[in-house]
């Protein structure tokens, strides 16, 4: 079985310097693995080459192995260093398979075994499960999982063809983007959906609809792409989130997010009037 290694220190890839990025989303062949001393290997399957109508029966021919990197470890001499957000923008987000879907899925992997290696019950140390994403406690049985955490993001759109872009105070440059905002325990997506829109900006929408979703492992999200339908209340950033906000027109476009993210998927299909 072939074996393929993502070393990352928190959300950065570290990768040899000369490893060509067309090749970035397969991994390290093994012999990468001797550049580092007694590399923590966690092996998972790589679920992307398992087909949904075989997934029942079959196993992946090679696995994953995510290893995360101490941040004081020093690097190899001629590697480097990418955040993996930027390795989204390389990737076409209007493919349907346009995200680098094993480095996704092995920086949430090796991040949550970071976090995990205690039980969250008992605090004694957990124990690898063979092949699969699971740790189990020696000591009281508990499994532990890796965490996902849905949030939420909307295209929001009126009757004059524009589309609701706000400014978060986070943010460090002019960027506008969606709302957003992270589904709390109890409340279905949909109702996340209008909740956040009426807490960041003082709207409401109708005709929520689910559009396309992005795994977001910085350090565990799955972000969950929607669209909505302006219906009422005047627009109406709330000074805390939200520092500004606005209706814009397609030839009157602020700042936008950057390529691969599904932030601007939603506005390129906009754009081409497939939303
Ligand atoms: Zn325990």
């Amino acid at each position: 079985m072939e074996k393929r290694s993502f070393f990352f220190q928190g959300d950065k890839l570290l990768l040899p310097a000369d490893f060509p990025d067309s090749q970035i989303n397969e991994g390290l062949p093994e012999e990468f693995a001797k550049y580092f001393e007694n590399p923590d290997f966690f092996e998972i399957p790589a679920i992307d080459e398992i087909p949904a109508s075989v997934a029942a029966s079959s196993s992946p021919s090679s696995v994953i192995r995510a290893v995360s990197i101490l941040p004081e470890a020093a690097l190899p001499e001629n590697w480097r260093v990418i955040p993996v957000r930027q390795i989204l923008a390389m990737f076409s987000a209007e493919a349907p398979d346009g995200n680098p879907g094993r480095i996704l899925r092995a920086c949430h992997i090796a991040q949550w075994r970071q976090d995990s290696r205690f039980c969250g019950s008992c605090g004694a140390q957990n124990n690898d499960v063979q092949g699969q994403a699971q740790r189990l406690c020696p000591r009281c049985g508990r499994s532990e999982f890796p965490r996902i955490c849905p949030a939420v993001i909307i295209i929001i759109t009126d009757n004059e063809d524009r589309i609701l872009l706000a400014h978060n105070k986070r943010f460090k440059n002019r960027v506008y983007s969606h709302i957003s905002g992270f589904n709390e325990a109890g409340e279905t997506l949909e109702a996340t959906v209008a909740r956040e829109i009426r807490e960041e900006v003082n709207v409401e929408v109708t005709d929520i609809e689910y559009v396309k979703s992005q795994p977001w492992p910085f350090p565990c999200s799955l972000m969950v792409g929607f669209k909505a339908r302006y219906s009422s209340e005047t627009l109406r950033p709330d000074g805390d989130e939200i520092d500004d906000a606005g209706w814009f027109s397609r030839d009157n476009l602020p700042e936008l997010p950057g390529n691969g993210s599904l932030s601007r998927f939603l506005i390129n299909q906009w754009l081409k009037g497939a939303l």
